[in-house]
């Protein structure tokens, strides 16, 4: 069976449910999906928001179902934390004023809230009202990791749809046998994309992702010999690159609001235009974190091979640079450089300016893995 819910791969009792709420009529108002990252949790509630959104009850192929998949319906919104230790209350208090609005193009208005673990007690709080009745014409798809992990509060005035765990082999098959790729390109894709299946087969499709992955691999292997201008010169490279596919989001957020424009009142373009700056930060905080998976599998790889364990590698491609890099560095050298990743997530987060924190990540990277062997210490 085609549908909408189709793509929502790897999870056939949420797609068995989903279909049948929608096919008797009965999409409830408040839901929250609970999976772990990569589980096809934004994928579902683009699907059913589809469902909400569409004069059809979910083509899938008109303008509005296109323009939902491809984030850029106006009635459908998507938030994530602003804070950087989660909602902030102001933020909340924006939705709860935004879900009063009337719809600009549909006749009814998604919310979908990501992070909902990341709701605070006032966030919360500020938000339980419209949770529990919230207009006629607005469903709220809340997504969580674990149910556990959101407040009691939240949970209970909402219909809770849980996603399974895909095993790695699993989401390897499905890639594959998706886009008709090797299985072990399909496991350097679900490696780069942190695990989810859909980004992963948007991964593969495109040639440009692939060769950007492959000179990120390729500046890792080159870092024990560069200086500290090289590393400034590959932060600059990669970030111009992981960033350039949002030339094309932009374009396409100016096209569709240049052709709606005159049917939209100016507080509604305005409204649009927020939307889509907000979007665009978002997309581009997407592919920060793309670039740091990438570097995140190569550390992997390294600390496998490292650890006497050359078969585990995934990066097959590059398997040769990966051994000779683990013959000149240790596991505990590689777990450290790997601790710098996560911190530089964490940077992105508190909005330190991108450049500094790859450079930082690449200085970081090489001092761990090579000591006082790497280039930049040798000419002291
Ligand atoms: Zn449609």
């Amino acid at each position: 069976m085609s549908d909408i819910f189709s793509g929502i791969l790897g999870q056939p009792k949420v797609r068995d449910f989903l279909r049948s709420v929608v096919s008797h009529g009965q999409i409830g108002q408040s839901y929250l999906f609970t999976g772990p990252a990569g589980s096809n949790k934004t994928l579902a509630a683009l699907a059913l928001s589809q469902a909400v959104i569409c004069k059809d009850g979910g083509c899938g192929t008109c303008d509005a179902c296109k323009r939902v998949m491809r984030r850029s319906h106006p009635d459908v919104r998507r938030y994530e934390p602003e804070g950087a230790g989660g909602y902030l209350v102001e933020q909340i208090r924006e939705i709860v004023g935004d879900v009063s609005l009337a719809p600009i193009q549909a006749k009814s208005k998604v919310y979908i809230i990501d992070r909902a673990d990341l709701l605070g007690v006032q966030s919360a709080n500020a938000f339980l009202k419209t949770l529990e009745e919230p207009p006629q014409d607005v469903v709220i798809i809340l997504l969580a990791r674990t149910r556990e992990s959101v407040l009691p509060t939240i949970v209970s005035r909402c219909q809770v749809v849980p996603f399974r765990h895909i095993p790695h082999t699993e989401a390897c098959g499905i890639v594959s046998q998706n886009t008709g790729v090797s299985s072990q390109k399909a496991a350097v894709a679900i490696q780069a994309c942190s695990g989810s299946i859909t980004r992963a087969i948007e991964f593969v499709r495109s040639s440009e992702r692939f060769s950007f992955r492959a000179r990120v691999l390729e500046i890792l292997s080159s870092l024990e010999l560069s200086d500290d201008l090289d590393v400034l010169e590959y932060a600059a490279e990669l970030l111009e690159r992981a960033q350039a596919p949002l030339d094309l989001v932009r374009k396409t957020q100016e096209e569709e609001l240049a052709a709606s424009a005159e049917f939209m009142a100016q507080a509604a373009i305005r409204q649009v235009e927020a939307r889509n700056k907000r979007a665009l930060t978002a997309r581009s905080s997407e592919y920060l974190r793309e670039t740091n998976a990438i570097i995140r599998s190569w550390l992997r790889d390294v600390l496998m091979a490292a650890s006497g364990r050359p078969e585990l590698v995934i990066n097959e491609d590059v398997a040769d640079a990966i051994r000779s890099t683990a013959s000149k560095t240790s596991a505990p050298q590689v777990v450290r450089a790997l601790c710098a990743v996560d911190e530089c997530d964490e940077a992105f987060r508190y909005n330190v300016s991108p450049e500094t924190c790859i450079d930082v990540l690449l200085c970081q990277i090489r001092e761990e893995l090579y000591g006082s062997r790497s280039a930049s210490t040798a000419a002291i």
